[in-house]
């Protein structure tokens, strides 16, 4: 069963608004938006008098009952200096479970840091205990079958897949992909606690590969995601330090098309370009990105700003996975 995004019409959201002071000009529009930073509860209440929003919620600062703790206790400390991202509202993703009037209105209920997703109930058990590597499967076929939830990572060659792999698992060396696709093409499973999986997919667009070898890549990974029944959500992987590449837009837009859950992951978030030296901030490389690839969508994909370097993003996907994850295995 593939989890398929729920479609919630805009009018049923709530607004919610969560940063810190000053207040940007931006939010003095008429267009309610939704800012991800950290929340003050004072400076959220004064935003909520002046510019008379029917609902505010203030969501950074108190947590969900039932997720993570101490993970989430991380995310709301913030004011880290992380640029602040807005999100209007028919942008975020509210995952299946997730009653977003509600959450709003008993204050439970948050968004992610440098995300548009929503955080709900499900997020519990996101810590990673334990990590093993399992096998290398050559087919859809020949890949674990007690039925497990997996996510499977996938991006373009150099993307920061690997040390994105290791930052998650919280370990040195432990994604062994070949970094040559035309060598190695396996479908990877990594087991964590003993309950779910993490999949390393080979890198796709290497320069060096042969043509052969690329449109078996195209075969064989797509054949994984139509066939692959314990596969949840793909994550795939985009440089937010460089402006959008054709063939991540057609990956993407192959996936939208197909209706493959996707969630987007932008690495390498940390690298700032100098705007004088005409190089794009990864916030815009990420707004562009999506705007690209919107029509493509019924609804837009989750997402999540990373960095193997700083660890930016990293606690957000595991509770992402999370909450994805415990409602598959409900339903
Ligand atoms: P893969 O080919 O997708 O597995 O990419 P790697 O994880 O091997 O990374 C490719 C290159 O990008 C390496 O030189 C990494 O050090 C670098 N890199 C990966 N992630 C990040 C990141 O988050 N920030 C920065 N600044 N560099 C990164």
């Amino acid at each position: 069963m593939l989890l398929h995004h729920r479609i919630l019409h805009p009018r049923l959201l709530v607004p919610i608004v969560s940063f810190s002071a000053p207040l940007p000009r931006s939010l003095r529009s008429d267009h309610p938006l939704l800012l991800l930073a950290c929340g003050r509860r004072n400076s959220a209440s004064l935003f909520a008098r002046s510019h008379s929003l029917s609902t505010v919620a203030q969501l950074a600062v108190s947590a969900p009952l039932e997720v993570d703790a101490p993970i989430l206790r991380k995310i709301a400390d913030g004011e880290d200096g992380e640029p602040q991202v807005q999100i209007p509202l028919d942008k975020l993703f509210v995952p299946p479970g997730v009653d977003l009037s509600e959450a709003a209105s008993t204050a439970s209920g948050r968004v992610l840091r440098g995300s548009n997703i929503v955080l709900g109930p499900y997020a519990r058990d996101a810590q990673v205990a334990t990590a093993e590597f399992i096998k290398s499967s050559t087919k859809t076929e020949e890949c674990p079958t007690d039925g497990l939830p997996e996510f499977a990572l996938v991006g373009r060659s150099n993307v920061g897949k690997s040390s994105l792999l290791n930052s998650l698992v919280r370990r040195k060396r432990l994604a062994l992909t070949s970094k040559k696709p035309g060598k190695t093409q396996c479908i990877n499973h990594f087991r964590i606690n003993d309950t779910w999986y993490l999949v390393d997919l080979p890198g796709y667009g290497y320069a060096a590969a042969p043509q052969e070898a690329r449109a078996n890549w195209g075969e064989f990974t797509k054949n994984y995601f139509l066939n692959r029944e314990s596969l949840v959500s793909v994550f795939l992987l985009i440089d937010a330090s460089i402006p959008a590449k054709k063939i991540d837009l057609e990956y993407a837009s192959w996936l939208g098309q197909n209706q493959i859950p996707m969630t987007l992951l932008f690495t390498k978030c940390d690298k700032r370009k100098k705007k004088k030296n005409g190089g794009k901030r990864p916030e815009e490389n990420v707004e562009d990105f999506q705007k690209l690839i919107r029509e493509y969508f019924k609804e837009a994909p989750p997402w999540i700003m990373t960095s193997s370097v700083t660890n930016q993003g990293r606690e957000e996907i595991l509770l992402h996975m999370a909450q994805l994850r415990n409602y598959w295995l409900k339903h």
